[in-house]
C-alpha cells in the first residue's frame, strides 16, 4: 500500500509497488534498478542497497515501508525479478579480494630506482622501500606517516594506488 510522508515528499512503497521498467536498455546494473513511478508511472530509478529512489519525472523520493527493513539486499532484489543482479553478486563475492604484500626490495625494484638516478647508498641510508606486485602491477611501495602504503608504479607510468 502506498503511503506519503507528513511533508507529501517521500512516497512508501512495497515490494510489489515496485514496477520494473520494460525498456531493455534499462536493465539493472549495479546497485540500481530501473522503476516505473507508483505515483505518476514515470521512468525512476532506485537503489536497492540504500533502499532509496526517486522519480525522474515528478521527482517523488521512493522508499520502503519500513516491514522490509529485515530483509536483505537479495532477498529484495529476487522480489523484484532481478535475479542477474543477484547472481552478479554472488559471482564477485566468490573472489577472493587481492591482498597486498610488499616485499623487500629486489631485482627489479633496485634495477628501476638505479634508473631513476637512486643509489644503492642512498637506498642503504633510507632503508623504507619495499616492491610489490599488485593489481597485476609492479611498484615500488612505502609506509607513509599515517601508516598506509603509498605506491608508484615501476616502469614510468607514474601511476599511483593506495591498497
Ligand atoms: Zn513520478
Amino acid at each position: 500500500m502506498l503511503g506519503y510522508s507528513k511533508n507529501g515528499k517521500v512516497l512508501f512503497c512495497d515490494l510489489e509497488d515496485l514496477e520494473l521498467d520494460d525498456n531493455p536498455r534499462k536493465f539493472a546494473h549495479g546497485d540500481y534498478i530501473y522503476t516505473r513511478c507508483p505515483q505518476c508511472g514515470g521512468p525512476s530509478w532506485f537503489d536497492v542497497v540504500k533502499r532509496m529512489g526517486r522519480c525522474f519525472e515528478c521527482e517523488m523520493i521512493h522508499r520502503f515501508h519500513t516491514k522490509y527493513r529485515s530483509l536483505s539486499d537479495e532477498e529484495i532484489y529476487k522480489d523484484l525479478g532481478c535475479e542477474n543482479v543477484v547472481r552478479k553478486r554472488q559471482r564477485q563475492a566468490a573472489i577472493p579480494p587481492e591482498v597486498f604484500t610488499p616485499q623487500p626490495l629486489g631485482q627489479l625494484g633496485r634495477s628501476y630506482l638505479a634508473s631513476r638516478g637512486i643509489t644503492p647508498m642512498t637506498l642503504a641510508n633510507f632503508p623504507i622501500l619495499y616492491e610489490a606486485h599488485y593489481v597485476n602491477r609492479d611498484w615500488i611501495c612505502w609506509l607513509n606517516v599515517s601508516g598506509f602504503y603509498e605506491l608508484r608504479q615501476i616502469g614510468g607510468e607514474n601511476h599511483k594506488w593506495n591498497p
